[in-house]
């Protein structure tokens, strides 16, 4: 195990545990429970835990373990806390953090069920949340306060691929002592810089680019040794969020392929995004990795890549939208992201369905948007399918 190995190697090697066996591919050691030699060991184990043991599933075991010691090594982190989905990533980051009493400032562009978390949850426990447009720096400076504990956001928002200046929000954040929690989806563990422009925890929903191939859910935290082990593992343990072994053996593997699929499918989306730039039956092609994108700077300086999604306005508005979506034959339509296989979405009706129009109209939803998550199809096979399906409007 080597800290200089690039994050390639890292996706492949780090973190790996090997049993007695020797075994070359990761074991999944799908047990609940671990035994003890005598009853002085489990008393010595339940006082303090060594490096290799484990005391029950929802505390830790192996096979989670070398996931989280891979995905952390990947992200240059010290530590990270897998969960059993994002969501609980997301919650488990917030609520181990935050009580009654305080304030957490967030940006308003987020995935429906962060919203929830923050506009549902924590108010009810009687944190105090101010939601800003993420990108108005402005409003991060007039929001944050003296007892602000964290801010909160999505590095690339979903699904119109706004990115947030996270050096300067952190910058902010961090004049008040607060804590900076963002979910970095769209940006991937791949291009991620998270915690070098300022993040000090950083959420992932294992469910897309680290599985990558649609088969399970998962969620990862990274942060600090500190934050992780002193302030989310008593929550997460306590309350049940951890990640299954064998959810941590997918993601194991999907970490191994990670990087070469994330940016098969990046260069196809920024082939995809050049190629369709200037089509008359779009009214816009957005995607973070072309000149004419509002915050092309911000990605190309916090990055190391654009991603893997784009978003198409067709013109015409929703009745044009869906018949494109139903003439497509190669790219399926669903509302997963980050998969082998292309997948694309009409947010309006679905993921974001929930929002009132006024809410839609300010984060860029229009009725012609549609969110392309591309896959790893060859570049001219889905061309020629958006194409077609352009031509069938
Ligand atoms: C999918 C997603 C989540 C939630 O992840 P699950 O694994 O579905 O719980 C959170 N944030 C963003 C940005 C997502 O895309």
């Amino acid at each position: 195990m080597s800290e200089s190995w690039k994050s390639r190697t890292q996706g492949v090697h780090s973190g790996i545990r090997r049993s007695q066996y020797g075994e070359v591919s990761e074991a999944i050691f799908l047990t609940q429970g671990f035994v003890y030699d005598s009853a002085e060991a489990a008393a010595q184990r339940f006082e303090s835990l060594g490096e290799d043991e484990f005391i029950y599933a929802r505390y830790g075991n192996p096979t989670v373990r070398m996931f989280e010691d891979r995905i952390a090594a990947i992200e240059g982190a010290e530590d990270a806390f897998a969960t059993a989905s994002g969501m609980a990533a997301v919650n488990g980051a917030l609520t181990s953090m935050l009580k009654a009493g305080d304030h957490i400032v967030s940006s308003r562009a987020l995935f429906g069920s962060c919203l929830y978390i923050l506009e549902e949850i924590l108010t009810r426990y009687g944190v105090e949340v101010t939601f800003v447009d993420g990108l108005d720096l402005d409003q991060w400076r007039g929001a944050v306060r003296a007892d602000t504990r964290a801010v909160f956001l999505e590095t690339v928002s979903n699904p119109a691929l706004e990115v947030i200046d996270l050096r300067a929000v952190a910058k902010i954040a961090h004049e008040v002592g607060a804590t900076v929690v963002v979910d970095n989806v769209f940006a991937t563990p791949v291009f991620s810089r998270a915690l070098e422009m300022g993040a000090d925890v950083v959420v992932y929903s294992a469910t897309k680019h680290i599985d990558g191939q649609g088969r399970a859910l998962g969620g990862v935290i990274v942060g600090t040794r500190e934050f992780i082990r002193k302030t989310v593992e008593p929550y997460l343990k306590h309350t049940g969020g951890a990640m299954s072994p064998f959810t941590a053996w997918i993601m194991l593997k999907g970490l191994e392929t990670m990087e070469l699929r994330v940016r098969a499918q990046t260069d196809t989306a920024g082939r995809l995004a050049e190629a369709l730039a200037g089509d008359e039956r779009l009214s816009r092609v957005v995607y973070p990795g072309v000149a004419d994108h509002p915050q092309a700077g911000v990605a190309a300086e916090q990055m190391r890549g654009p991603g893997t999604i784009l978003a198409l306005d067709i013109a015409g508005g929703r009745a044009a939208a869906f018949r494109f979506l139903n003439a497509l034959k190669l790219v399926t339509i669903s509302n997963n992201l980050g998969d082998a296989k292309s997948i694309i979405t009409h947010p309006a009706t679905t993921t974001h369905q929930r929002l009132e129009q006024t809410m839609r109209d300010r984060l860029g939803i229009t009725d012609g948007l549609v969110r392309l998550s591309v896959g790893l199809e060859d570049p001219e096979d889905l061309l020629d399918d958006l194409r077609s399906a352009l031509d069938a409007i």
